[in-house]
C-alpha cells in the first residue's frame, strides 16, 4: 500500500538561511551585531574564516515534532553541501530525508511541482516553510516566516506558533476523520 502511505505522509520543505538557523563571519558581527554573543551559537571555522552560527529557539523541538508526521526536506538556494555542513554544525542534519540546493532550483526557484513529481506525490501534499516565499513557483503554497538574523529575539517562538499553520495545510492529509474514511476505502 506505498501510495497510500505516501499520500498520509506529506512532504514539507523547509529553508535553512535565516528560517533554522543564521551564519556570519565574526568580523562583520563584530561591526554590526554587538548583541550576537546573547545567542546560543558556536564559534567555528567555517571555509578557513572565523563564523558564528546559531539556531533558532526551538529549533530541535521543531524539527523532532515535524520529524513525526511528515518527510522533511532542507532547501537552500546556495550548494547544498555548505547547507549540509551547517546543518550538521547543529546536529539538525537527522531530521532531513534529503537535502537540495541551488542544482535542483528551475529558473533561480524552488520549484515544488518539480519536486511533487519527483516524489510522486501530490501538490495537496507538499509544502514550504521560507522567510522568502518569492523564492518558489507556487508561492501559496509557502508558510511564511520572520527571518532569524544575528541579532534576533533570544526568546523568538516563530518556529512554535508556526507549527498550527503547518497542521492546517496538511489539515487534508493528517485529520483523523479522514484516516477513518481512507482505511475504510483501503479495506
Ligand atoms: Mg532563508
Amino acid at each position: 500500500m506505498n501510495v497510500y502511505n505516501n499520500y498520509m505522509k506529506g512532504a514539507l520543505v523547509i529553508d535553512v538561511d535565516e528560517t533554522l538557523l543564521t551564519i556570519e563571519r565574526i568580523s562583520y558581527l563584530k561591526i554590526f551585531h554587538k548583541n550576537y554573543y546573547k545567542q546560543k551559537g558556536k564559534h567555528i571555522d567555517f571555509f578557513g574564516k572565523e563564523h558564528y552560527i546559531m539556531p533558532r529557539p526551538f529549533v530541535k523541538k521543531f524539527l523532532e515534532l515535524l520529524n513525526k508526521k511528515f518527510d522533511l526536506i532542507a532547501w537552500s538556494i546556495i550548494d547544498s553541501k555548505i547547507t549540509e555542513e551547517k546543518l550538521k554544525i547543529l546536529d539538525l542534519n537527522k531530521y532531513f530525508k534529503r537535502i537540495l540546493g541551488k542544482d535542483e532550483l528551475i529558473d533561480n526557484k524552488k520549484n515544488l511541482t518539480w519536486l511533487s513529481s519527483g516524489l510522486k506525490i501530490s501538490l495537496n501534499d507538499i509544502a514550504a516553510i521560507d522567510d522568502k516565499p518569492e523564492f518558489y513557483d507556487l508561492p501559496s503554497s509557502v508558510i511564511k516566516i520572520s527571518p532569524w538574523l544575528p541579532d534576533g529575539d533570544i526568546k523568538d517562538n516563530e518556529l512554535m506558533k508556526i507549527i498550527n499553520l503547518i497542521e492546517l495545510k496538511f489539515s487534508k492529509v493528517v485529520s483523523p476523520e479522514l484516516k477513518k474514511i481512507e482505511n475504510l476505502i483501503v479495506a
